[in-house]
């Protein structure tokens, strides 16, 4: 550990503060952190957290969520300008929309959403609980939004619903082509591939698992396969890397990395300690009915 790096654990304990970090953070912030988790994990962490001061290493809508499930605590993103480009493929206005085209329809929203996104549907779900939020909902009609590739995989998963897909996809890993994970897969024909659902539905078909980041890390941490060829962010290569020093673990395509994960400094996770970030605040109309559908997505699981 580094001198910074002890200043920040000093200050964090004696702040009695709470950091957390995304799965898909830089190695230097994750060591810092008390708790590394998917953004699901992270939100449910700062629900229970007991200390007041949450930091939430990741991108916006992660510390929006913790601060909606927590209204009452100072929740703090470090690096202020970390965004999700999937995020941002979908206005509140677009929702309203869609809901007019499809008066029956609930509205699922993806987690990696803004929260006046959240704000103006029904329910929420993560990539390991949209088949379920989908099957527990009475409608035929689902609207789901904003990634196509979830939405499509949840499609493939409940033929008997009507899953009605919104045209945004995360970048970063919807540049998967089906001709990286071919080329791997005959590269290194031994290796079992595991892939997000956030890809897309062509390279979903090479896997041999399908997973959100944390069952990813899971499956790989389980099985007795020596080769393992990831098919989601960097971040979790690194972290099994790390951990499986004897196995051969491989990134599908070298430049898998989401550069808004990555803006987390950690001079950004001490300025928050300092005191010298802004809190993160949210409209209270809008954090009441974004809560709405984040409880009820817990209410489910
Ligand atoms: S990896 Fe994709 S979904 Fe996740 S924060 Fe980056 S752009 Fe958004």
């Amino acid at each position: 550990m580094n001198e910074l790096q002890k200043k920040i654990i000093d200050l964090k304990n004696k702040k009695d503060a709470l950091i957390l970090s995304h799965y898909y953070q830089n190695m230097d912030v994750q060591k810092v952190s008390d708790e590394v988790g998917d953004s699901f994990a992270l939100a449910k962490l700062a629900q229970k957290a007991k200390q007041e001061l949450i930091i939430l290493c990741g991108v916006r809508f992660m510390a929006e969520s913790a601060k909606i499930l927590n209204p009452e605590k100072a929740v703090y993103l470090p690096a202020g300008d970390a965004g999700c480009p999937m995020a941002d493929m979908i206005s509140p206005q677009q929702v309203l929309e869609l809901r007019k085209k499809h008066p029956q329809a609930a509205v699922v929203c993806y987690v990696n959403s803004s929260a006046e996104v959240k704000a103006q549907s029904d329910i929420c779900c993560t990539s390991s609980s949209a088949e379920k939020i989908v099957r527990s909902l009475p409608n035929k009609d689902i609207i789901f939004i904003p990634d196509r590739n979830l939405g499509s995989y949840v499609a493939k998963k409940i033929p008997e619903k009507n899953i009605i897909l919104f045209e945004g996809c995360c970048p970063i890993h919807d540049a998967v082509s089906p001709d990286d994970a071919l080329s791997m897969k005959k590269a290194f024909p031994k290796a079992k591939l595991l892939v997000h659902p956030e890809c897309r539905p062509q390279v979903l078909e090479y896997a041999d698992y399908i997973g959100s980041t944390a069952e990813i890390l899971d499956w790989a941490r389980k099985t007795q396969a020596q080769e393992l060829i990831i098919g989601t962010e960097s971040g979790v290569y690194e972290i099994l890397k790390h951990e499986m020093p004897d196995k051969k673990i491989m990134l599908i395509r070298e430049d898998f990395l989401c550069a808004d994960m990555k803006k987390t400094s950690l001079e950004d996770v001490l300025a928050c300690l300092e005191g010298e970030k802004e809190q993160l605040s949210l409209p209270q109309k809008e954090l009441e009915a974004a809560r709405q559908s984040l409880e009820r997505m817990v209410a489910v699981k």
